[in-house]
């Protein structure tokens, strides 16, 4: 999959609409930061030679607050009043904090009440960026702080991957999602409005295309119209091996499929292919219906694909791993398949991680799985005992 879901292709992006964007190029700094050399503390600029043996009493002969030029020069037993921000005026190397002084209102004076060595209080001219210098490399996913860094020395756009626009979409004869009464054999649709937020955390943009009945005709109209207009379709249910699962039935039709059975559980059964849509090949992701299976392949399968395409390398792509410490036995039978447990982490009081299970784990049980944030990776095998330590996939870091 992850060789089929090549990056999309990079363009320039405005600052504005550069957060949660993968860079395509390394960012290198137009202009330095601070531009001019300037105080980091409110108090009076001096010459660090005049205040040596403190207290020292000083004239002052001016003030200079942020955004002023700096007209004014600093002569021996002078000072200059000074705001943090402002440039540092000619003569003067150190800035003393005005918690270290008492002004003398009356005769224009300041008395300064403890050395400062040269240099103290002041900022120099590109201590943050110096220009030239490469703020970020390419693949890095652009976040708050990195927008002030950008707009800190000027950089007013830069070339990015753009967010994926993913179709989600859900099929089922069963499936209601407009608060009508069920009648017997109708459920509420769920894993739509759950795909389309993870869809949206992955980093992508979610078009919804909302319930396809089990109908081919429908289906195929729905996943050609949008094959056309998004770069991946995200579909839930009809992939197993039921008589009506249309979505297996429509894409072995219209795509370049691989039927996959998945040696996992939960989501064994997932479809991974390509509709052709003029000259892109867009990828197209069959979870299977079970809430659980659908979550958990979304988690697994499919989100670290979708993240190739918005830029992302591998390191990013994927989710992190952690070595966690078990709190319950985890009883299961040997039956060729890695199982993915839904768990809760938590950081311990002996320091380390540990995972707690609840006992809710079928396919269909989602709200057990609801508030959880890892996945434990349970080996193929007879379980673990609590204590023992296992391998977890963590949504959110703990
Ligand atoms: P399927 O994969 O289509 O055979 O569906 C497997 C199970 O998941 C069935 O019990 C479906 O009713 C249920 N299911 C399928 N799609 C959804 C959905 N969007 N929301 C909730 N349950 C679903
Ligand atoms: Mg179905």
């Amino acid at each position: 999959m992850l060789s089929r879901c090549t990056r999309l292709t990079s363009s320039p992006v405005a600052l504005e609409d550069l957060y949660g964007l993968v860079l395509a190029d390394a960012v290198t700094a137009p202009e330095s930061v601070p531009p001019f050399e300037n105080t980091a503390v409110d108090g009076y600029a001096v010459r660090s030679s005049d205040v040596v043996s403190p207290p020292a009493t000083l004239k002052v002969v001016g003030e200079l607050t942020a955004g002023a030029a700096p007209g004014i020069a600093v002569e021996p037993g002078t000072a200059v009043r000074i705001m943090t921000g402002a440039p540092i005026p000619e003569g003067c190397d150190a800035i003393v904090m005005v918690e270290d002084t008492e002004r003398l209102e009356d005769v224009d004076g300041v008395v300064v009440k403890t050395s400062v060595p040269a240099g103290a209080g002041i900022r120099l001219a590109g201590s943050d960026i110096k220009r030239g210098d490469v703020l970020f490399s390419a693949g890095v996913e652009v976040n708050a702080a990195m927008l002030g860094v950008l707009s800190s020395c000027n950089v007013r756009s830069a070339s990015a991957h753009p967010r994926p626009r993913v179709a989600v979409l859900s099929t089922g004869d069963e499936l209601v999602d407009d608060g009508s009464p069920l009648h017997i054999g109708q459920i509420r649709e769920s894993n739509r409005t759950m795909l389309l937020r993870l869809v949206a955390d992955a980093g992508c943009e979610s078009v919804d295309y909302g319930i396809v009945r089990d109908d081919e005709d429908a289906l195929e109209r729905v996943l050609r119209e949008a094959a056309e207009t998004c770069d991946a379709i995200v579909t839930s249910g009809g992939v197993s091996m039921g008589d009506y699962d249309v979505v297996k039935l429509v894409l072995s039709r219209i795509a370049d499929m691989r039927w996959m059975q998945i040696a996992m559980k939960p989501a064994k059964p997932f479809a991974f292919g390509e509709i052709t849509a003029g000259t892109r090949h867009v990828p197209v992701f069959g979870l299977p219906g079970n809430p659980v299976s659908s979550f958990v392949s979304f988690e697994l399968l499919a989100r670290p694909a979708l993240r190739s395409m918005a830029g992302h390398p591998a390191t990013t792509a994927f989710r992190s791993y952690a070595t966690v410490i078990l709190d319950d036995d985890i009883q299961r039978k040997s039956d060729g398949k890695v199982h993915f447990d839904r768990v809760f982490a938590y950081w311990h009081q002996d320091g380390r991680l540990h995972v707690r299970r609840s006992d809710a784990q079928a396919s269909h049980q989602l709200s057990a799985s609801a508030q959880t944030n890892a996945l434990l990776e349970v080996p193929n095998g007879n379980g673990m005992k609590a204590g023992d330590t296992a391998r977890a996939l963590l949504f959110r870091p703990a």
